[in-house]
């Protein structure tokens, strides 16, 4: 079976474009591929993070994902800092990698434009990306195509580490998923919803109420028009409901176009709420029984257990060739 791995960094509260667009693609991944997933923590402090809500969001992203359908059975699932060779793997391979290559990353130059005080770790980001991929010569790394760059950056320093050192890092691939839908912001709709937004009107957390739920999506800006037909140019609020509608069951766009060709936006609204409603009900309801169960703690200290002996001797092996130690 290949392997894949996927990091999420636990910066804030998952939004329904998380599950749409990633959190459904793994539970689906978790069929063909042994999956490693792990909780980013030490890629969350790049920027600056409240450690009492940095604690709280990574606990809570592990009970979301469980109650999303991710199984720990088929999977095996750990937070990245309670696994110390990434740290280690990482400053090995940040002495093999040449400071420009860093400096060239988009995600560099866009986050450090926007952050006044940022730490130098937000340039060795990549690099801690690759110690997490090559730790565990996985082949396949699912990703946006935000984060492809960095995936190619672990290719080169895999391939310079093993010309140098001998074959010591499987050379990974990204998996990019067919292009799920893009969820957008419902109060600014030609804008990605994101979980790091700060108005929260236009975002659906999973864990948001019933009530509240229906009361953004019964609120997302819309047109003056009265037609639900799929137009992200001229259109794009209705297409954004549109599109959570198709991605939550299947429907074709031109199907709803035709279910709803007589209907107001009010009552397609209302539609979307109790679909997106039902849709997170079970999630919630299980995220409730998991988040302050002991099952939790015990999946992941034989995620932590089970991955540290992986990446030990992944570890080893490069420190032995680089003449580290005795
Ligand atoms: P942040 O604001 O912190 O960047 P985010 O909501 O953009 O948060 P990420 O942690 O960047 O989330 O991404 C997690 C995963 O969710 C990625 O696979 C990304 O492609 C996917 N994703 C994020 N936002 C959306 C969205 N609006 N629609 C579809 N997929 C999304
Ligand atoms: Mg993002």
């Amino acid at each position: 079976m290949k392997k894949i791995l996927t990091g999420l960094q636990p910066s804030g509260n998952l939004t329904l474009g998380n599950y749409i667009g990633a959190i459904r693609q793994m539970v689906r991944l978790q069929e063909e591929y042994e999956s490693i997933i792990f909780v980013a923590d030490l890629h969350a402090i790049t920027v600056a993070q409240n450690p009492s809500e940095l604690r709280k969001n990574i606990r809570s992203l592990i009970a979301i994902y469980l109650a999303s359908g991710i199984d720990p059975k088929k999977n095996t699932i750990f937070i990245q800092s309670e696994n110390i060779y990434h740290a280690n793997m990482s400053w090995l391979l940040e002495c093999l990698t040449p400071y420009g290559e860093l400096g060239r990353m988009t995600q560099f130059k866009d986050k450090s434009s926007k952050h006044q005080n940022f730490g130098a770790g937000l340039l060795t980001y990549p690099v801690l990306m690759a110690s997490d991929i090559l730790l565990y010569d996985a082949d396949y790394v699912p990703t946006g195509i935000d984060q492809k760059q960095h995936v190619e950056l672990a290719r080169n320093i895999a391939e310079r580490v093993n010309k140098k050192y001998g074959e010591i890092f499987k050379i990974p691939e990204p998996l990019i998923p067919e292009t799920g839908a893009k969820i957008c912001d419902l109060v600014n709709p030609t804008k990605k919803m994101s979980k790091s937004d700060e108005n929260p009107k236009g975002v659906i957390y999973l864990l948001d109420s019933d009530d509240v739920i229906r009361k953004k999506i019964m609120g997302a800006t819309t047109d003056s028009e009265t037609v639900i037909k799929y137009d992200i140019e001229n259109k794009p609020g209705i297409s954004n409901l549109i599109n959570i509608y198709n991605s939550l069951t299947g429907i074709s766009i031109k199907e709803i176009e035709e279910k709803y060709k007589d209907s107001n936006y009010g009552t397609f609204k209302k539609d979307v709420a109790d679909l997106v409603i039902e849709t997170l009900k079970p999630i919630k309801e299980k995220y409730q029984e998991l988040i302050n169960s002991k099952e939790i703690d015990k999946i992941l200290d034989e995620g932590a257990l089970k991955t540290s002996e992986i990446a030990k001797k992944k570890y080893l092996l490069l420190k032995d060739k680089m003449g580290l130690g005795r």
